[in-house]
């Protein structure tokens, strides 16, 4: 695509090649409803399985359908590949097992999505993977608990319910200098972020939020960066140095970049060893789904973006409210990592804490009429949620804690409606939580 069209509102209509389906002409991109493809002859494909031509052998591992969607955000990321996969947390989880064996480490964010938390402290404990914590409030924490086993960094741009912006390029740089890849889950901020720009290595997204953005399917991407040296230190990155005995000994940081001219291993290892063993595919029904909302996300993200803005400046002036959560709301340290690394826009997310503590939260949940009570963040309606009681209720008090979660904290996700609907459903909800009045607005 010429640089000229390097534009995310272009992209998501435009990006990956696609001009039209090259059987049909059809505009729309097809659903390839298809588990096998035709092999032209026998050579073609042993080819095919022995990675010397790309092309086409089982929907699990590929897909024509979800080729143009991985094209597409992989161009929206500024990244050079990309793998698609059934959820956000496949992404996540894949993009770790793809770095990581038993005996090995990663340092990661403290700052994380509950479903993430619980991945890291059980699942990949018991597969021997240890992930240790690092405060993002100082970036250094990151290099104090690295070790020779450490083989990646991982992090969300802007984690709730704290919404403290992750100091990308400090923890990357870091990274470079012991050759561990920063990973990124850019779930809560596509469009008004890109982490590869600052030095991310790998993207991860939740597809489910806002690039899908109506609340209709679940999907994950896990997009390769292209700019990690794999081979730099093969102690430091042993998958990608090593023979993998599961694929003839391929040693995927040297034969990727000499297959396909490109530095992309991480995203071909992903593809032919994880998506081929683990199975946790996109449908291409759902692959569809998910481009039908990316085509719009860069408009969605201004509308949530400006919205979410004028909500943070009510909720200033409410006297219910003891606490507005927003990127800019922090001390000057962390609001200035919004300036540098969000764009366009702050975001969607918006946290409260009520006066009234928990009672007052589940009063106010209960209250709202517009507003849906779901557990989800993204969707093109406005959402809200109490996660003391719902997405973080998996973890300890104290973990609940660590992770911001008070009793009475509310996770608003702001949506696209007209923003006077919006505020008009939070102030009667905040009125009904407790006896609540207005501040005049200076
Ligand atoms: N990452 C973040 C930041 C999320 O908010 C979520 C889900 O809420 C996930 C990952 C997991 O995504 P999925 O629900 O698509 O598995």
């Amino acid at each position: 695509m010429s640089t000229k069209r390097n534009h995310p509102e272009t992209i998501a209509l435009h990006g990956g090649d696609y001009r039209s389906d090259p059987a049909t002409n059809a505009v729309a991109v097809p659903i390839y409803r298809t588990t096998s493809y035709l092999f032209k002859d026998t050579d073609q494909a042993a080819n095919l399985f022995a990675l010397k031509e790309f092309g086409n052998i089982y929907t699990r591992i590929m897909n024509p359908t979800n080729d143009v969607l991985e094209k597409r955000v992989a161009a929206l990321e500024g990244g050079l590949a990309c793998l698609t996969v059934a959820s956000g947390q496949t992404a996540s989880t894949f993009a770790i097992l793809n770095v990581a064996q038993s005996g090995d480490n990663i340092v990661s964010s403290t700052d994380l999505y509950g479903g993430t938390v619980a991945l890291f402290t059980h699942t990949l404990k018991k597969l021997g993977i240890e992930v240790r914590y690092a405060d993002p409030a100082d970036p250094k924490n990151f290099e104090k608990a690295i070790d020779d086993k450490t083989r990646a960094f991982y992090a969300e741009t802007l984690p709730n319910p704290y919404l403290r912006v992750f100091p990308i390029q400090e923890v990357a740089d870091i990274g470079k200098k012991y050759n561990i890849p920063l990973i990124v889950d850019n779930t809560a901020a596509p469009v008004i972020c890109k982490p590869i720009e600052h030095g991310a290595a790998v993207v991860v997204h939740s597809l489910t939020k806002y690039i899908a953005g109506h609340g209709t399917v679940v999907g994950g991407s896990i997009v390769d960066g292209g700019n990690f040296d794999w081979t730099a230190d093969p102690k430091r990155q042993p998958l990608f140095n090593e023979p993998d005995a599961s694929y003839g000994g391929a040693v995927w940081g040297k034969v990727v970049p000499e297959l396909t001219g490109a530095n992309v291993a991480f995203a071909v290892r992903a593809r032919v060893t994880l998506l081929r063993d683990i199975g946790a595919a996109l449908s291409p029904d759902n692959a569809f789904g998910v481009i039908q909302g990316l085509e719009t996300v860069a408009l969605r993200m201004k509308q949530h973006c400006s919205n979410a803005e004028k909500v943070v400046e009510f909720l200033k002036n409410h006297d219910e409210v003891t606490k507005v959560i927003y990127p800019t709301e922090h001390d000057k340290n962390i609001a200035d990592r919004a300036e540098k690394y969000l764009k366009g826009g702050k975001g969607g997310l918006v946290g409260i804490e009520l006066k009234g503590g928990l009672d007052a939260g589940k009063k106010f949940i209960d209250s709202l009429k517009l507003l849906y009570h779901v557990a989800n963040i993204g969707d093109a309606r406005s959402l809200a949620i109490h996660p003391a009681s719902t997405t973080h209720s998996q973890l300890t008090p104290e973990e609940q804690l660590k992770a911001g979660v008070t009793p009475g904290y509310v996770r608003l996700a702001i949506g696209i409606e007209h923003v006077d609907d919006i505020i008009e459903d939070i102030e009667q909800a905040l009125n009904k939580s407790s006896k609540g009045t207005l501040k005049a607005v200076s």
